[in-house]
């Protein structure tokens, strides 16, 4: 099955950190894509800037080796490659400087759409939004399309938006959250509420607990030095895990619109309690040479996390008392994100107590082998008289699918939403000031305490810690395979 594709309106696009790792590995290869199935009409003008000195017919070249790197090669086609760097010009331009502004803004159509995308440092975001609307290149109608990280607190994050806000709307403003445009992710929601199967068992009522859990098997490698700054509670809880956990614990908006969704979702995040201490666990992998989370970021004495798992609760009337236990880490055993619903023991057994009753649980696989699975009880079949036996609903969305289904990774989707001007799987500036500030305070309190994160084997399921988190309260987490 081939995923139907409607072309967008014409459009340019500028992307400021057009020569850098982001736009070389995901921004550039997401439009060839999009390009290559036909979604980005003729016409339209893709505008890399940034400080390098080249000319257009470099930056062609650059973006050509780009391609072919990070690209598979079935899909580079030597037309539809020339026709694509057709479209591509450049404009030499310091985003704290004057020069190249008027050349950038000569370079651009009237009645289309105009979308920049900030694929460079925080720190230049202002500078840029400035310049662009000073220059009278960025209109009431042009889009901005920024990267994370969106500050690395709650202040450093406000003041970002205040930035932004002095020459933007809101409503022009697409902060990029990548796990959002997954399409597994956005599957969650379909789940959620376009059956009426889960939704009267979706509460404290019948739900036991939720898992959230993002695995992955790389190490810090070449980011080290950056991701010392931040850690595992920046760089992956207060977005990624928190999206998620907003998607699952949400109230149904009452419309598909990005407000109505971007507003129960932040209800979401202001209905979190604050931490408990003893429900927080962190963790470093320690091995040898680049198993060893010291030897990569290159720092000794770091006590970052590279590991988290933590247990939340969200007061409200649909979740009071079912807590969501979250973990994600780097070096673990395998590249695991999932979703786990454990739903509660039925309220009398009619089977007597030989038979071992196992829990209900729905588990959404969002990578690898996206899916659900759904485990049941069954009778065993034969003769033995009623003994019972959980199976597995399994459903993998390729298989039901077809195989051979083709699914725009995170950045096309999302690229081709900032065209669209659809801001639903975009972060509004107050939810993520909220997410802020309900993490501020964790990491202020284990900064005061001076803790060193706890060791765990690279390759294994993260520390011991971890597992006590679940085990104290008589739960355990779903193995990752
Ligand atoms: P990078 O490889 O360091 O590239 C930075 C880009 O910014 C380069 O094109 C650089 O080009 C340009 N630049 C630097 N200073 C400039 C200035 N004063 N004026 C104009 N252009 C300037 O960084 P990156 O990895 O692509 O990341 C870009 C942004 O995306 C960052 O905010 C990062 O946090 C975020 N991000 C990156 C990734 C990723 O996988 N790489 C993932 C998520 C988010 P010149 O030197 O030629 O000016």
């Amino acid at each position: 099955m081939v995923a139907r594709v409607i072309p967008v309106e014409s459009f340019d696009l500028v992307v400021f950190g057009a020569t850098g790792d982001l736009a070389h590995r995901k921004i550039m290869p997401s439009l060839y894509r999009r390009w290559k199935e036909g979604q980005i009409p003729d016409g339209a003008k893709i505008i890399g800037a940034a400080r390098s000195d080249m000319s257009r017919a470099d930056f062609q070249a650059q973006i050509e080796t780009a391609l072919t790197n990070f690209v598979a090669a079935d899909d580079l086609d030597p037309d539809t490659l020339a026709r694509f760097l057709a479209m591509l010009d450049y404009v030499m331009i310091d985003a704290r400087g004057d020069d190249g502004w008027d050349a950038l803004g000569a370079m651009m159509r009237e009645d289309v759409v105009r979308a920049f995308y900030f694929s460079v440092a925080p720190a230049l975001f202002g500078a840029i939004a400035e310049r662009l609307h000073l220059r009278g290149i960025a209109d009431r109608h042009a889009r901005i399309v920024v990267e994370k990280p969106f500050g690395k607190d709650l202040n450093t994050a406000r003041a970002l938006n205040r930035a932004l806000a002095a020459h933007f709307h809101e409503d022009q403003i697409y902060r990029i959250d990548h796990y959002l445009g997954k399409e597994t992710v956005q599957n969650l929601m379909a789940v959620r509420f376009a059956n009426i199967l889960f939704e009267p068992l979706w509460n404290a009522q019948f739900v036991d607990h939720v898992q959230i859990t993002v695995a992955e098997t790389v190490g810090v490698g070449g980011r080290g030095e950056y991701y010392d700054t931040s850690g595992a509670m920046r760089d992956m809880v207060q977005n990624h895990l928190m999206q998620l956990l907003c998607l699952i614990a949400m109230e149904p908006p009452h419309c598909f619109e990005p407000d109505a969704m971007r507003d129960e979702k932040l209800k979401v995040i202001r209905a979190l309690d604050p931490l408990h201490p003893g429900d927080l666990v962190r963790g470093q992998y320690r091995g040898a040479g680049s198993d060893d989370y010291l030897s990569e970021c290159g720092n000794p004495a770091s006590r970052t996390e590279s590991f988290i798992a933590l247990k939340l609760h969200v007061s409200n009337w649909r979740w009071k008392g079912t807590p969501f236990y979250l973990r994600t880490g780097k070096r673990m055993k395998s590249r695991v994100s999932e979703i786990v619903v454990t739903f509660k023991e039925p309220p009398h057994s009619i089977f007597g107590e030989s038979n071992q009753w196992r829990e209900n649980v729905l588990v959404i696989r969002l990578q690898p082998d996206e899916g659900m699975d759904l485990r049941v009880m069954i009778k065993e079949p034969g003769p033995g008289g009623m003994r019972l036996k959980d199976v597995a609903l399994d459903m993998s969305f390729a298989e039901a699918l077809g195989n051979d289904l083709d699914v725009p990774d995170a950045y096309e989707r999302l690229i081709m939403d900032v065209i669209r001007g659809n801001q639903t799987l975009f972060m509004r500036g107050d939810e993520v000031e909220a997410a802020w500030a309900w993490v501020d305070p964790v990491i202020a309190a284990w900064e005061g305490r001076d803790d060193r994160p706890e060791p765990y084997e690279p390759g294994s399921t993260g520390p011991e810690g971890a597992l006590m988190l679940m085990h104290k309260d008589g739960r355990r987490w779903r193995e990752i395979r």
